[in-house]
């Protein structure tokens, strides 16, 4: 298992124009400064922007999702008759493929190509459908990796969610590199067993059923056993993680200094465990002390806990 902090560079995709390249239908950018800033440190982006892949230019005329909300066209938002749906989807297919190696993809909201949820689907009337939809490059990347961890640009701006997808491309790429690209039970197991306090943080219910699917996991062929565990780990750990939960998980985890720490240290840092689950402060109080006791007195398997540190701790997400 790597050192989370040594962890350089994890491939994650971003519409070209969040990176701030200047690709939008008015020749401007949209910039995301959480993505240039705070993430890039980790994050070795790969920028793509599918309308200009398909060729419409820039600048361009401004585009619109009509029909359906499930099976919408493209078109322009001032000539509606003009169906531009196919000349997208043939420059959608070559950059689905470039994101094979990917952990993780950052989208623009809103867009009718990048926009992950809530995209404006047009009626004939002119007026949009109550019902949103997903733009077209946005519904094709995650049906075809429906694993992989996406966000929008907008949603980043909310801390939980900003540290959730930040936690699950660690995850992903953790899966890849140490179970996807040397497959055998071992590997599995031992993944499964660093992030196994993670997991119960997230999703109780996953965290047995994960538990027992491995407990039988010599009776199944591998092939079939890695790709049910991987779309079972990834989906269990998009649940956030409540006040209540992170508490349940530190207070198991205190169970390793019961013989090793004093009383008196035990009581100060169940105090800070209260202090967080009333919303006194932020995780990362918590956090610290525990992790400063399980580095110095705790067992190597719990020092290993993907849950105390599940990505380096100087991007700051926990605060
Ligand atoms: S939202 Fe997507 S298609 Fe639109 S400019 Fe940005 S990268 Fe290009």
């Amino acid at each position: 298992m790597n050192n989370i902090n040594e962890v350089i560079e994890i491939p994650v995709g971003i519409s070209a124009c969040v990176m701030g390249e200047e690709v939008r239908f008015n020749g401007g950018h949209s910039q995301s400064r959480i993505c240039r800033n705070q993430l890039a440190s980790h994050f070795n982006y790969q920028a793509f922007c599918p309308e200009v892949a398909a060729g419409f230019g820039i600048p361009r005329p401004t585009m619109r999702l009509i029909g359906e909300p499930e099976s919408p066209t493209l078109t322009y938002t001032k000539d509606p008759e003009q169906d531009l749906t196919e000349q997208l989807k043939s420059a959608i297919q070559p950059i689905l493929k470039k994101c094979s190696g990917l952990d993780g993809f950052i989208l623009k909201k809103d867009s009718p190509s990048c926009g992950m949820e809530r995209v404006k689907v047009y009626q004939s009337s002119g007026y949009p459908h109550a019902q949103r939809g997903s733009g077209l490059f946005a519904k094709a990347l995650m049906e075809r990796y429906p694993n992989l961890p996406i966000e929008e640009d907008g949603r980043l701006n909310d801390p939980c969610l900003r540290e959730n997808f930040v936690m699950r491309v660690f995850a992903h790429h953790n899966f890849r590199t140490e179970v996807l690209e040397q497959p055998c039970l071992h590997n599995l197991i031992q993944f499964h067993s660093s992030y196994k306090y993670l997991l119960m943080a997230h999703n109780q219910t996953a965290y047995k059923t994960l538990g027992k699917m491995l407990a039988v996991a010599h009776l199944e062929p591998l092939e079939s056993l890695l790709p049910t565990y991987h779309q079972q780990f990834m989906a269990a750990i998009k649940t956030p993680a409540s006040r209540g939960s992170h508490c349940n998980v530190m207070q198991h985890i205190m169970g390793y200094l019961k013989r090793s720490v004093d009383s008196h240290v035990r009581r100060d840092i169940l105090k800070t465990f209260e202090q967080y689950r009333l919303g006194e402060v932020n995780l990362i109080a918590p956090m610290t002390l525990l992790s400063h006791y399980i580095n110095q007195k705790g067992s190597e398997y719990i020092r290993t806990q993907r849950y105390l540190e599940p990505y380096p701790s100087h991007l700051g997400l926990r605060n």
